[in-house]
């Protein structure tokens, strides 16, 4: 099949539509077809509808507006011509066999050969959606299974089939990880394949034993989750989010295909609420509520017992029970309901080895990425004690799988010389392999020490000249400590390396400055101890801005205020997809203090679009500061300049330190650091405009008083000061500007009053 430049998708529903967006964020031009439905006025509604409902979705599907267009909509009578210069169709259309094969004929009659076709079925065996369409189809076949929302979620499940050609799948392999994003599991032709097989039993076990324990959902899902490393939408809030609809329709499907002896059909037991609510339409949080609902008088959650809502309380459990370690040990109600459930999720999840996957890894990183778990079964299985938990279960009289028996006193994952091993089918160790070119952080801190470390960040070698910073605080914030270990850092590169990656794999590249550090030495009025921190950011970021040696940034989540800040300073960024970027610090009532001001200035000054004089680009600046303007993707941040147009965008998150590293190793040869830039800038009646701008916003409602107070000081920086338009102002006398603006607001009890509400209740206080 070889490379792919252009794809459709056929079935345009909540999939089929998302996976063409897909490509589209991608960068590939897709087809988007759909049948012609029937009295309609125009052929292509069903596909233009789709377009136009996710351009108004949110999260949204598409990275970008540019990507929208790559879409093109078409139905499956006039357009399937145009599958001929296709290389990738995947077909998303309604879950049934006839339907599927009958299209799957008509695209026997127009795709050219060596065209990859995919199903993204969730159900239907590989070997009877191929059965009796030849073996041509069958060679160029597989299935990948994506997953609700595609744009989002990291997981696909891929199967081949005895006739597919090795060569075809390991191409839509590589492209749907490298271009799409997706971490690939490779599953077996079996029901259900891992995610759904494993999650549905899960959560049947999850629903019938509440019920049978007479438990609370508040309890039962406070239980199943934390400790466990599991969402805290555990068993009835996630019900209530994927919809309880889909429920019935997928355990039919399992029930009706798996073997007599699956421990899944003892789970699949009829529960009248559930099809009363379904009834009633309490299909989730799609519909008018689920298990938990939004009432009259706040959220209530469902009686399982009456059927009736009353008000949601809190889950009320002991310290103990919230621990994994202590929680198996006791006697209590929920405690024995987490150990029913979970006990038998992992005994079925050992069953699975060999029947829906060849090893264990394929089962945790389906159970990671399709669920957002922390730990997959058998890492969990590695907390609890494979022997203890077989005992366990032996005791209360549940099966004990052959696979899991034999893991007596052995762990299912070991650490080699620095590197992981996972225990096999056949009962040896095996090196846990990574797809070709993945370079994880997470991997190198196992194989060795950091060169530097502090308490709130790390440096770490990770090859080819090539030194990674990792900040280490809570949500990577940023500290004095950090501050200084970069600066550090940065003194060591030139000695024995050549560039400087930083980068991370926490939840978030970085929040931004630690506001909690920021509000105490303001209450104890510690301004020196803040100037010195402000003035300590300017210098360490300028000097990570003129390092004689490339530093690139890498990325992911969110990047905001200071976080944001390191990225405009590096030789380049490789950002992922996912990269949520953003000046934020009007919000708390400050400005961006850490050359923010001055960087986003001088970016939107040379923007070859920008009208001429020094109004244009400050307002710029103005509109998308003053507003604490987030990206939603790496793409969109290009739109603001928080990217430059040439920065690098990884999809896959796995790729992104290696994608990082190949970038700053690029810019090694004939590295020269950036020259200082000169500023022109509008001056004091450039700021009374922008002035004006914001009490149009204020008077419409959108700004607050304080905004006025915060925006006033955004546009003395972005003005240059107090004087008429002014000529060749320095990057230093902006900083200063910066450093002055940020001093008097952080004295100023509106701001102070914004940043305690932001670290109380995580919102922003509109005073
Ligand atoms: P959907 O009902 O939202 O959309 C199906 C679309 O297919 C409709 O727009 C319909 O008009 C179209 N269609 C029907 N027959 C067609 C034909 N002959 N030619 C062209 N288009 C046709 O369904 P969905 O939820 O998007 O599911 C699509 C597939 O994806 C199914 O196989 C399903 O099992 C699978 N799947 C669904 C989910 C999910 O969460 N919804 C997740 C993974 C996989």
């Amino acid at each position: 099949m070889g490379e792919i430049r252009k794809a459709a998708v056929i079935g345009a529903g909540t999939m089929g539509a998302a996976i063409a967006a897909q490509f589209a964020n991608a960068g590939v031009p897709v087809f988007l077809l759909d049948i012609v439905p029937a009295g309609a006025k125009t052929r292509n509604a069903l596909a233009e509808g789709a377009i136009a409902k996710m351009l108004k979705t949110d999260p949204a599907p598409f990275m970008s507006k540019g990507a929208a267009r790559l879409v093109t909509p078409g139905n499956i009578e006039d357009d399937l011509g145009k599958l001929a210069d296709v290389d990738w169709i995947v077909e998303a259309i309604v879950e049934r066999l006839d339907i599927k094969q009958d299209l799957y004929r008509k695209i026997e009659t127009v795709r050219k050969p060596g065209c990859a076709v995919s199903s993204n079925t969730s159900t239907i065996p590989l070997a009877k959606l191929v059965e009796g369409l030849g073996a041509g189809f069958a060679r160029d076949f597989v299935i990948t299974h994506f997953f609700n929302p595609p744009r989002y979620m990291r997981l696909l499940e891929l199967v081949s089939g005895a006739g597919t050609d090795a060569g075809l799948a390991a191409d839509v392999e590589r492209f749907a990880d490298v271009r799409l994003g997706k971490t690939i599991v490779r599953t077996k032709d079996s029901p259900g394949f891992i995610a759904n097989r494993l999650g549905v039993y899960w959560l049947m076990l999850g629903v019938i034993e509440a019920i049978d324990a007479g438990l609370d959902i508040e309890d039962a899902d406070a239980v199943m989750s934390k400790p466990l490393g599991i969402p805290k939408t555990g068993v009835f809030g996630l019900i209530d989010l994927v919809g309880l609809d889909l429920m019935p329709h997928i355990n039919a499907s399992l029930g009706a295909t798996l073997p007599a002896g699956d421990a899944f059909h003892a789970a699949n037991r009829d529960v009248p609420l559930i099809k009363k609510m379904i009834a009633d339409g309490y299909i989730g949080r799609k519909g008018k509520g689920g298990f938990y609902r939004r009432g009259e008088k706040g959220r209530e959650a469902i009686d399982l017992a009456s059927g009736e809502y009353r008000a949601v309380r809190k889950a009320n459990l002991p310290e103990a029970e919230l621990k994994l370690g202590k929680l198996l040990g006791l006697d209590s109600k929920a405690a024995r309901y987490a150990w029913r459930v979970l006990g038998q999720t992992l005994s079925y999840a050992a069953s699975l080895v060999g029947d829906a996957a060849d090893d264990i890894g394929a089962i945790d990183a389906a159970m990671r990425l399709g669920y957002n778990w922390r730990w997959g079964p058998f890492e969990l299985i590695d907390l609890i004690g494979a022997e203890a938990l077989a005992a366990k279960l032996a005791k209360d009289g549940f099966a004990v799988p052959a696979f899991l028996a034999a893991a007596k006193g052995k762990k299912f994952y070991r650490l080699q010389g620095g590197a992981r091993e996972y225990l096999g089918a056949d009962g040896a160790y095996h090196a846990l392999t990574r797809a070709e070119g993945v370079l994880l952080l997470e991997d190198v801190k196992r194989a060795g020490k950091p060169v530097l470390k502090n308490s709130s960040a790390s440096v770490w070698d990770v090859g080819d000249g090539v030194l990674c910073f990792e900040y280490t605080s809570k949500s990577n914030s940023l500290d004095a400590q950090n501050l200084e270990l970069l600066n550090q850092t940065i003194d060591l590169v030139p000695k024995a390396h050549r560039a400087l990656v930083i980068y991370n794999e926490g939840q978030n590249f970085s929040a931004g400055a630690n506001l909690g550090l920021a509000l105490f030495a303001a209450n104890i009025a510690a301004w020196g101890e803040i100037e010195k921190l402000v003035a300590a950011g300017h210098t360490i970021y300028k000097k990570l801005k003129y390092a004689p040696f490339p530093t690139v940034a890498a990325p992911f989540g969110m990047a905001l205020g200071g976080g944001c800040e390191i990225l405009l300073h590096s030789s380049a960024v490789q950002a992922h997809a996912e990269a949520y970027i953003g000046l934020v610090e009007c919000g708390v009532g400050l400005v961006p203090a850490w050359g923010g001001c001055s960087e986003m200035l001088a970016r939107w000054a040379a923007h070859p679009k920008m009208p001429h004089g020094p109004m244009p680009a400050a307002s710029k600046v103005f509109e998308i500061v003053s507003t604490a303007t987030v990206s939603k993707s790496a793409a969109e941040a290009k739109e603001y300049l928080f990217l430059r147009a040439d920065d690098g965008i990884s999809m896959n998150r796995d790729r992104l330190l290696a994608d990082a590293k190949a970038r700053a190793l690029s810019l090694v040869e004939g590295y020269v650091p950036p020259v200082p830039p000169t500023y022109k800038l509008p001056g004091v009646s450039g700021a009374v405009s922008m002035g004006i701008a914001a009490d149009d916003f204020r008077r419409k409602g959108v700004a607050t008083t304080y905004d006025m107070v915060v925006a006033g000081e955004l546009a003395g920086v972005l003005s240059g000061g107090d004087a008429d338009i002014i000529d060749e102002v320095t990057e230093a006398r902006i900083l200063e500007l910066e450093r002055a603006a940020f001093i008097r607001l952080i004295k100023n009890p509106g701001t102070l009053a914004r940043i305690e509400t932001m670290l109380t209740t995580g919102k922003p206080l509109r005073n």
